[in-house]
C-alpha cells in the first residue's frame, strides 16, 4: 500500500516547492508511541517540502489527538498534541516518504510527564489506591 505521505521528487523539483496537507488515519502509524501512549485519531499533516542543497527538505507540523497515561495515578488522559517537523531527506529515489519524519516528530513531541489534572493525588504506594477516589486509610506520609 502507498502511503499518502509517499511524495514524488519530481513534482517537488518541478516547482522547488510543494505543500503537503493529508489527513493520515492514525492506522498507518501503529505503536509509533511505543509505551507512552496511542493516537486516538488522524493525523492532520501539513508539510513543506522543497529543493534544498540537492536534497529534499521538510517542514511543517502533525497535530492530532492522542491518550496517554497520568504520570500519577494511571488513568487515560487524552490530549491534543502539536508535533513540529523540520527535517531533510535524501531524495536519491524517485520520491520522499515523509513517514519516518512523522513518526520522529510524534517521538518528539511525547511530553515527558503528563497528568490528568494539576491536583491528582495518584495511587498510593502501600495499597495502590486511587487516592483522586477517597482516602484508603494508609499511613503514607504524604498526608
Ligand atoms: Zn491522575
Ligand atoms: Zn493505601
Amino acid at each position: 500500500m502507498k502511503s499518502p505521505l509517499t511524495i514524488s521528487v519530481g513534482k517537488i523539483k518541478e516547482t522547488g516547492n510543494l505543500t503537503v496537507d493529508e489527513t493520515v488515519p492514525e492506522s498507518e502509524f501503529p505503536d509509533c508511541l511505543g509505551n507512552a501512549g496511542r493516537l486516538t485519531g488522524p493525523l492532520r499533516v501539513e508539510l513543506d517540502l522543497f529543493v534544498k542543497d540537492g536534497k529534499i527538505g521538510v517542514q511543517g507540523e502533525v497535530r492530532g489527538e492522542w491518550e496517554m497515561e497520568c504520570g500519577r495515578c494511571l488513568a487515560p488522559v487524552r490530549t491534543g498534541y502539536i508535533a513540529p517537523v523540520d527535517s531533510v531527506l535524501e531524495s536519491s529515489g524517485s520520491a520522499v516518504d515523509a513517514a519516518e519524519e512523522v513518526r520522529q516528530a510524534l517521538v518528539l513531541a511525547i511530553p515527558s510527564k503528563i497528568v490528568c489534572r494539576p491536583d491528582c493525588k495518584g495511587l498510593c504506594p502501600s495499597c495502590k489506591n486511587d487516592r483522586n477516589k477517597g482516602d484508603c486509610g494508609c499511613k503514607t506520609g504524604y498526608n
